[in-house]
């Protein structure tokens, strides 16, 4: 769903990036392995630099939002962020190992660079698109038959936070 065809490269990756700057740009690492497992089937991607572990990326694909787009996250310090069962306002699950912690994405342009952010509570392992496919036990299943629009609103939030740090 991320890019069905073409899995970007660290290039694309990084004309992408809508809030960074250049120099940081230019160190982005990707994660190991790359393309991440099962990235087809993402509907963002998302991953702590493995060279530098306060910042992280959120990647989103054209057939998702109108181009290829990345965004550069904050991560909070391991001092600051205390371990907790924070429910990720992606998924809206408190299901990720590690928790969910506050990721915050300077906004693009000027607004960013004055100190305007935007943040949300994420999956530590960006795992969100998995967690939305997650069969439903029988207890969550409605009993009105209401469609299960898990991965509808997954994607309507972060697209939502990318429009955020765009505008
Ligand atoms: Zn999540």
């Amino acid at each position: 769903m991320l890019v069905s065809v073409d899995i970007p490269d660290a290039a694309a990756l990084r004309r992408a990036f809508v809030n960074s700057s250049r120099s940081k740009m230019a160190s982005m690492s990707l994660p190991s392995p790359w393309p991440l497992p099962h990235a087809e089937d993402l509907d963002f991607l998302g991953w702590v630099d493995p060279k530098a572990p306060r910042r992280a990326y959120l990647v989103i694909g054209p057939d998702t939002v109108d181009e290829l787009t990345s965004i550069e996250l904050r991560v909070p310090s391991a001092t600051a962020s205390r371990k907790r069962q924070t429910m990720c306002d992606l998924c809206q699950t408190t299901e990720a190992p590690d928790g969910s912690l506050l990721m915050v994405a300077p906004r693009a342009g000027s607004r960013g660079r004055s100190g305007d952010a935007v943040g949300l509570y994420m999956c530590t392992d960006f795992a969100c698109s998995l967690r939305a496919r997650v069969p439903l036990k029988p207890h969550q299943r409605s009993l009105t038959g209401m469609p299960d629009t898990r991965v509808p609103a997954l994607v309507e939030r972060v697209t939502a936070f990318v429009d955020r740090v765009k505008a």
